[in-house]
């Protein structure tokens, strides 16, 4: 693994792998940076809409129906046991596991020549001397940065010298289960959105 690189992307996400493979398929030289070691974890429902199709076939090319574990037609939303919305014969909705649906991606990045470096975390950037300053002690500089690093981002705090804002939380609980514990049959998925005092 280098230390210097014209593009560094922190995140490995749906967008660093985007910006990763885009780059790395027009040959320039990108590494990716992620805190977690991949395949990783990531808090979502993992509802996607034929906006994401279109959009992957235009980034990634052939391979999207590897990459969802099932096909709907609609979903339902509750303000807590109340239904607010139901979307019925949308067309199609794909429902990815994150864990794999990420992986994958970021597997297409590699291939298409980028580097990974995960497990370790973006702790600071150096925008004056183009630098990244890991967790491990590694500095990587870049002449290009890409911050797909989520939503506190490290990126974003640098550009803007530490103003982003972080109001406005709200945190959120993943839990497995096999559809077969469930005491009614469900057939789209449900969506709960709640409050907490
Ligand atoms: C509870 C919940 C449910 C959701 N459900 C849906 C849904 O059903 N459908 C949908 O389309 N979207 C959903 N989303 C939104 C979706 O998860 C995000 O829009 C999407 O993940 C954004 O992709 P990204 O690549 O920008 O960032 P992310 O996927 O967040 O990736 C950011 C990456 O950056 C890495 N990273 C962060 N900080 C650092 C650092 N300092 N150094 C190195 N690496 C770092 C992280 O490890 C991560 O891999 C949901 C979000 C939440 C929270």
């Amino acid at each position: 693994m280098k230390n210097h690189y014209t593009a560094v992307i922190v995140g490995g996400g749906p967008a660093g792998s985007s910006a990763a493979h885009t780059l790395a398929k027009s040959g320039v030289d990108v590494c990716v940076v992620d805190r977690f070691l991949f395949p990783r974890p990531k808090l979502c429902g993992g509802l996607l809409t034929q906006r994401a199709k279109k959009n992957y076939a235009e980034i990634f090319g052939p391979g999207w129906d590897e990459l969802h574990e099932y096909r709907c037609a609609g979903a339902k939303f509750f303000d807590g046991e109340r239904l607010v919305n139901a979307i019925e014969n949308y067309g199609e909705l794909y429902v990815c596991d994150r864990y794999r649906f990420d992986a994958r991606l970021i597997d297409k990045a590699k291939s298409s020549g980028a580097e990974l470096l995960h497990g370790d975390r973006v702790t600071a950037v150096d925008t004056r001397n183009c630098v990244c300053k890991l967790r491990s002690g590694k500095e990587i500089a870049y002449r290009y940065l890409i911050g797909a690093d989520g939503v506190n981002s490290v990126v974003a705090n640098a550009i803007h010298n530490g103003k982003t804002s972080r109001n406005g939380k709200a945190f959120a609980l993943e839990v497995v289960f096999p559809v077969s514990d469930l005491s009614r049959k469900v057939a789209e998925p449900e969506i709960y959105l709640s409050s907490i005092e």
